[in-house]
């Protein structure tokens, strides 16, 4: 039995990383300068699926257009090429849904195979697709849950699967892809590449897609399962894993055990990891710096106790986040927050909050706007409180755009809020990485670093002036 499994290709313009967003996927545009950017990975769950199946004994092929850099025909293409396969999966997203669905019945047409479609957007969008053409099956749940089920022809449950037992699953078929097109000069050493080891969040954030798509129950795999991956992946030459749990430190005991068995191996590697910062605290700080853990990626989100509140956020949660990262810049662990901009209490002055309280920390930020999820909570206040509509089109939920306006901001001004927020975090962003600058190094940083505040100057005017406007018409 042959089973290929199809990575879509990326819409013309933009990146599409079909793991972020909790599985949903996001898909940003790309100037002109990151023509030549390296592709985003393959989402786990079709790496997962596809071990799976070979380990059901089916014959496994990934077409993979990002990795192979194919577009449409060449996806068709690649498919015609022998042996004929009997199943063929699609891995769709929620931004691209409507090319990975036309893409769909495009090899539903043109082959014999049984096709069905699989990834977490199914469950945000389902009941708001055309009508499928018969013959396209869907995997409703994850699709680690269902494929081996699927592949013997068994009944189809109509309620979402997920997998409970995460130990069970085989390592990702990363044997399957080319890795080092991946990676920077095709050296998969300098590559990044995914792990998860845990899936769900009880925390329950209203504008989490993760908590959405994979649930309150927490899932995890033990200590010993995750060094087992490690192991193997560090064997075929990885030297940079990121976590893609929604949040690692969910369980400090687990992380503390990993720490310390990473710490034991004759190896090092570079890891990142996304965790809350505030549950962490100095001794598993310093662990974790031992054990090769050199980024972590956390939620700030706002420096406005309003818009804290709008997504029930703890403030005294953002003092300990903010304590933990004095701490981690002395251990040598950057930490990049997650700033989210365009929440229901969000006005000029909470945009210059934020920027202010994180322009000072000892952190990088990274910043987005409230992107209303279908499914999460925040996604269907925003609907019902007609701060947003869906237009139809699924490009929308790229993770870029505005999308939506708040109690105080139309989209217009919310807009012109971001960009200018966005300008000066990354200013700030800038002068932090100059700090450990040198030489030419640091003269060109600076050179850069004016002419891009240079740049930024009339949006700085634009917000200046929106902002006296707002005040004057309330
Ligand atoms: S803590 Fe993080 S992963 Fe958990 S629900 Fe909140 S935003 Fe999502």
């Amino acid at each position: 039995m042959i089973l290929k499994l199809v990575n879509p290709p990326e819409v013309r313009g933009f990146s599409s990383d079909r793991d972020k967003a909790g599985g949903l996927g996001t898909m940003v545009p790309v100037g002109k300068l990151e023509r030549g950017r390296l592709p985003n990975l393959p989402p786990l769950d079709l790496l997962y699926s596809a071990a799976i199946a070979e380990r059901e004994g089916v014959r496994v092929e990934i077409v993979e257009a990002l990795g192979e850099k194919l577009n449409g025909e060449g996806v068709l293409r690649r498919l015609s090429e022998p042996p004929p396969p009997d199943f063929i999966g699609i891995r769709v997203s929620l931004p691209s849904l409507s090319e990975d669905l036309g893409l769909a019945m495009m090899i539903r047409k043109k082959f014999e195979a049984k096709v069905f479609l699989f990834g977490n957007a199914v469950k945000a969008t389902e009941k708001d697709w055309p009508l499928l053409p018969e013959g396209i099956d869907v995997l409703r749940g994850e699709a680690e849950a269902l494929i081996a089920s699927y592949l013997r022809n068994e009944r189809m449950p109509k309620e979402w699967q997920l997998v409970e037992d995460l130990d069970s699953l085989p390592f990702p078929a990363w044997h399957l892809v080319a890795l080092q097109d991946y990676a920077p000069k095709g050296r998969i050493s300098q590559g990044v590449f995914n792990l998860s080891t845990s899936r769900g969040c009880p925390k329950g954030c209203p504008m989490c897609p993760y908590f959405h798509t994979q649930g309150s129950h927490w899932r995890f795999q033990s200590p010993e399962r995750v060094m087992n991956e490690i192991d193997w992946l560090y064997q075929l030459g990885m030297r940079r894993l990121q976590t893609r749990d929604p949040n690692l430190g969910l369980s400090r005991k687990r992380l503390d055990a990993i720490a310390e068995k990473l710490s034991q191996r004759s190896y090092r590697l570079h890891l990142a990891a996304e965790t809350d910062l505030e549950s962490l605290d100095r001794p598993l700080l310093e662990k974790l710096a031992r054990a090769g853990f050199g980024r972590i990626l956390t939620g700030i989100e706002s420096g406005d106790p309003d818009c804290l509140r709008d997504i029930e956020q703890d403030k005294r949660a953002l003092e300990r986040s903010i304590e933990n990262a004095s701490i981690c810049r002395e251990l040598g662990i950057e930490v990049v927050g997650f700033l989210l901009f365009g929440n229901p209490s969000e006005s000029f002055e909470s945009v210059e909050r934020t920027v202010a309280l994180t322009r000072e920390l000892p952190i990088l930020t990274a910043t987005s706007l409230m992107t209303p999820y279908p499914g999460t909570r925040s996604g269907e206040e925003s609907v019902k409180s007609g701060r947003f509509s869906f237009q139809g089109d699924y490009h929308q939920y790229g993770g870029k755009g505005c999308l939506i306006s708040s109690r105080h901001l139309s989209g217009k001004e919310l807009s012109l809020a971001y960009r200018w927020a966005e300008e000066e975090l990354k200013i700030a962003n800038r002068r932090k990485a100059l700090e450990n600058k040198k030489g030419w190094s640091l003269f060109r940083g600076n050179l850069g670093l004016f002419a891009f505040s240079l740049l930024h100057l009339p949006h700085s005017w634009r917000f200046q002036e929106a902002k006296k406007k707002g005040i004057r018409s309330r």
